[in-house]
């Protein structure tokens, strides 16, 4: 009964905003897919001429997801993946806080346990009761963890794909996924000609992974032991930029703590605490890059190095950035999931974006608000964790609760299947 409800208020959107639908570029090469409301399973092969295609297919068959590929094909609607004729693929890169820790779901990300209905909330891979894998979730959007995976966006554009790899911001286009995260397109010609392995490469120097320091000058030559130096770009650079500024503003206690994180003794840390001074000036000193402090020989320089990788690598969802076959939500699509709005966004607007709390009319998801009408909806979830959308804070709730809220609360909480219309 929800789910028709949410596909006839999905239906009257896509009537009133269809000639707002956008037109990707080299449109009629890209493959689309789309998932129904009445079974969970991805409609692709499809491809269309003319966006007019695409529009009326919306109307007609309101799916409850919708998305187009990532890759070029010279027949995207050819059902074998082999006769398609790829042309090339635009890099995905897909940043999603369901990947990566942060610190607020212990407080909004509900666990169940299917063997032993154990629940409790925060990121566990394993029932705290039971040992047992097999988790239910329900994940919540929160204005916090979409400003980390803002922040991964704007690091992943600014520290590394602009610097790195001489991307301009007009190849990139970002979009608001309508629920936990941001994607990134790059379209340009030499990344869409990119192979698997080079994809795979790629991933792997965004997030740091399989990094070599001996490549980055990190050697032991007779009692001496180089480093890293700031005016190599890349890596290097990043790096003992990170140092530098972990150096200069963290506490000694802070410091402390971080390098226990990464696994090193005691002595080791204070020793380093001792020589921290003398050290920075070193990185800092064009002409010197010998890194000898007591302690340190090249395993423990290469565990700091390690710990300060991890906290620059992005989180990136690697099978997705790697993956030229995927699918990625379509802008101006609803998100069926949550019944808000896949927005898409020049890389300029980025950097003060909130897409809980947007008054520019073109980049909010909340298609469906309303300050005034409201919708009677019975709690069927266990529990539901609080949702602050434009300021005001709804829930928590708990199964069995009959509230009214307004129009746009009652449409997210129904396509998260946590409610039912009362
Ligand atoms: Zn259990
Ligand atoms: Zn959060």
């Amino acid at each position: 009964m929800s789910k028709s409800f949410l596909k006839r208020l999905f239906q009257a959107y896509y009537h009133e905003n269809i000639d707002k639908m956008v037109k990707p570029n080299s449109f009629q090469h890209r493959e689309f897919g789309f998932i129904p409301w009445d079974k969970e399973i991805m409609i692709r092969h499809v491809g269309f001429n003319k966006l007019k295609n695409l529009k009326n297919f919306l109307i007609t068959n309101v799916p409850q997801h919708v998305y187009s590929s990532g890759s070029l094909y010279e027949m995207p609607n050819n059902s074998q993946m082999s006769n398609k004729g790829y042309i090339g693929c635009d890099l995905i890169i897909d940043i999603d806080v369901d990947h990566f820790f942060t610190p607020c779901k212990k407080d909004h990300d509900l666990w169940i346990c299917k063997e032993c209905n154990e629940y409790g909330y925060g990121m566990i891979s394993k029932c705290s009761k039971c040992g047992s894998a097999k988790i239910d979730t329900l994940n919540w959007i929160c204005d916090n963890c979409l400003e980390i995976a803002k922040n991964e966006i704007l690091r992943l554009i600014y520290n590394f794909l602009m610097p790195d790899f001489a991307i301009n911001q007009d190849e990139m286009k970002v979009a608001f996924s309508g629920h936990r995260g941001y994607h990134l397109k790059v379209e340009n010609e030499k990344i869409r000609s990119l192979s698997s392995d080079e994809r795979r490469d790629l991933a792997d120097y965004l997030t740091g992974h399989n990094i070599s320091f001996q490549v980055l000058g990190l050697k032991k030559i007779g009692y001496n032991i180089y480093g890293l130096m700031k005016e190599n770009l890349g890596w290097s650079q990043k790096i003992v930029l990170e140092i530098e500024k972990i150096l200069k503003t963290y506490s000694d206690s802070q410091i402390h703590n971080l390098m226990d994180g990464f696994g090193l003794n005691e002595n080791v840390i204070t020793s380093f605490l001792n020589s921290k001074n003398l050290f920075l000036n070193t990185i800092n000193n064009p002409n010197n890059n010998i890194w000898n402090v007591e302690g340190f020989g090249i395993k423990n320089w290469e565990v700091f190095l390690e710990g300060i990788v991890d906290l620059i690598g992005i989180k990136i969802d690697e099978p997705v950035t790697i993956d030229i076959h995927r699918l990625i939500r379509y802008p101006n699509s609803l998100h069926g999931k949550t019944g808000f709005k896949v927005i898409e966004m020049p890389i300029s607007e980025l950097r003060y974006y909130n897409p809980l709390n947007t008054e520019e009319k073109s980049l909010d998801p909340m298609v469906f608000y309303s300050a005034s009408n409201t919708l009677k909806i019975k709690i069927t979830s266990l529990e539901v964790p609080q949702t602050i959308i434009k300021g005001e804070t709804f829930g928590p709730y708990k199964k069995g609760d009959i509230v009214e809220v307004p129009n746009h609360i009652a449409v997210f909480l129904l396509a998260k299947e946590v409610a039912v219309v009362n």
